[in-house]
């Protein structure tokens, strides 16, 4: 018998003190995934010192890779001068700006340590610009784990339609008070008509829309043009605000994704790369929408905080990936993408395998099956295809590559052609043994 890798002698040991072994519930996969003990560029190396090309880029929020020298260099100055002050420093200053240099929309920024918090704070200043507290989000999208945020995060298709066949509101968390499935009106991703029927009802108790445009559980898939007008219009004649969650997207175009698909958000959330690597979130938006959170006239419409917020750490190595992501490196990597979903679905279809890559830019998922994915209910796997994901998954982590385990994945910037090459070929590799079996 083999001995005992060493990440499987982790896994023992985290058994013990952590519930199901693992911190996350997104990066476990069975038996157990390989544990980390280190990274460098686009490459992982594993405990058991094997060497691993790393396409999950911990949930997509390293766009440069593992310790990219000028994150650690500003990461390193950073630290030597102290880690948190219960005072305002320049670092967070810059990076706002940064952000706001991309795109005007960004204009003002309040920084926090998670996607999710960005998002709840998001929601909060939309609810306190208003005075209403409904808010609207698109069915199997994922913005974090605020309770109304996560509303039909996930759902069977007995549950999918309410009694007049719009999308229905259902607990993701086991407990979920019944008012904040009350409060939160779940819309169709592609069903303009039905969308702008919704709306028509709901909208003039609504503080806020929350949408990701190319939202990953939905598909990867863009969001379409209608159902953008139909949102659009609802918040002008109701007066809703929208808030368009670039957690993941905002690597898409130099200003984020919004500009892509004509939007003009009033809150934009972000995280993952505007961090560098470190925890990280951020609501920006204009100014006169940001003023919600203004607490230098008296009390604060809504107020913001967090001991953590704005850290030096997170600010220096955020304001580095921002420097290093720059217009041509933005374009550089989208282009690597749109060459990785070309060879892809070219091999795919050369081949005669039903499988697609869908994405945008230098973000890709895998779909099984021929149906064309729109939604999260025509992306969720099918039975058989819920099977085959994690064997597909496993066996391209044999060939050395790490996708999420729902084989999705992001290039980072150290990543070239000769790494487009290996994922396009162990995905065909995987996808044709999984066929063929
Ligand atoms: N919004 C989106 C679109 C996300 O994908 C995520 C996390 N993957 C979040 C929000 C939450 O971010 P965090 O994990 O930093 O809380």
């Amino acid at each position: 018998e083999a001995p005992m890798t060493r990440s499987a002698a982790a896994f023992l040991r985290e058994q013990r003190v952590v519930p199901g072994g693992s911190m996350r519930h997104a990066s476990w996969f069975p038996p157990h995934p390989p544990y980390a003990a280190r990274g460098e560029g686009c490459w992982i190396v594993d405990l058991d010192n094997r060497r691993i090309l790393d396409c999950a880029n911990n949930f997509f929020s390293l766009v440069h890779g593992h310790a990219f020298p000028p994150i650690v260099a500003a990461l390193t100055d950073a630290i030597a001068n102290g880690t948190a002050f219960g005072l305002p420093m320049e670092g967070e200053i810059a990076l706002a700006e940064a952000l706001a240099a991309r795109n005007p929309r960004l204009a003002q920024t309040r920084f926090c340590n998670s996607g999710t918090e960005a998002v709840m704070a998001a929601i909060k200043g939309a609810r306190g610009t208003t005075g209403r507290h409904r808010i609207a989000k698109f069915e199997g999208c994922y913005h974090g784990s605020y309770d109304h945020a996560e509303v039909s995060l996930e759902s069977k298709p007995e549950e999918w339609d309410d009694a007049a066949g719009n999308p229905a509101s259902i607990a993701y968390a086991k407990g979920t008070p019944p008012a904040v499935l009350a409060d939160t009106v779940v819309l169709p991703y592609a069903d303009a008509d039905r969308c702008a029927a919704i709306l028509k009802r709901e909208g003039p108790t609504l503080a806020a829309i929350i949408l990701d445009p190319q939202a990953s559980k939905a598909g990867m898939v863009p969001m379409p043009a209608e159902v953008i007008a139909a949102v659009k219009e609802a918040c002008r004649r109701d007066g809703i605000l929208l808030i368009v969650d670039e957690v993941v997207n905002f690597r898409l175009g130099l200003g984020g994704i919004s500009p892509l698909f004509g939007l003009e958000p009033d809150f934009v959330t972000l995280g993952k790369i505007i961090g560098g690597g470190l925890p990280v979130g951020a609501v920006s938006g204009p100014a006169e929408r940001m003023a919600v959170f203004n607490h230098a006239q008296g009390k604060p419409k809504v107020a913001l905080g967090g001991t953590f917020s704005a850290n030096p750490l997170t600010m220096a190595a955020g304001l580095a990936s921002l420097t290093h992501y720059d217009e041509a490196a933005v374009a550089r990597l989208n282009a690597l993408g749109e060459a990785l979903r070309q060879r892809v679905n070219q091999g795919m279809e050369a081949a005669g395998l039903p499988c697609r890559m869908a994405g945008a830019g230098s973000l890709f998922r895998l779909h099984l099956g021929a149906r064309k994915v729109a939604d999260y209910r025509s992306a969720r796997p099918l039975p058989a295809e819920t099977e085959a994901l994690p064997r597909i998954h496993a066996a391209v982590l044999e060939a050395g590559i790490l996708l999420t385990p729902n084989c999705s994945g992001a290039l980072s910037t150290p990543m070239g052609e000769a790494q487009v090459a290996q994922i396009a070929d162990a995905l065909i590799q995987a996808v044709t043994a999984e066929v063929r079996a």
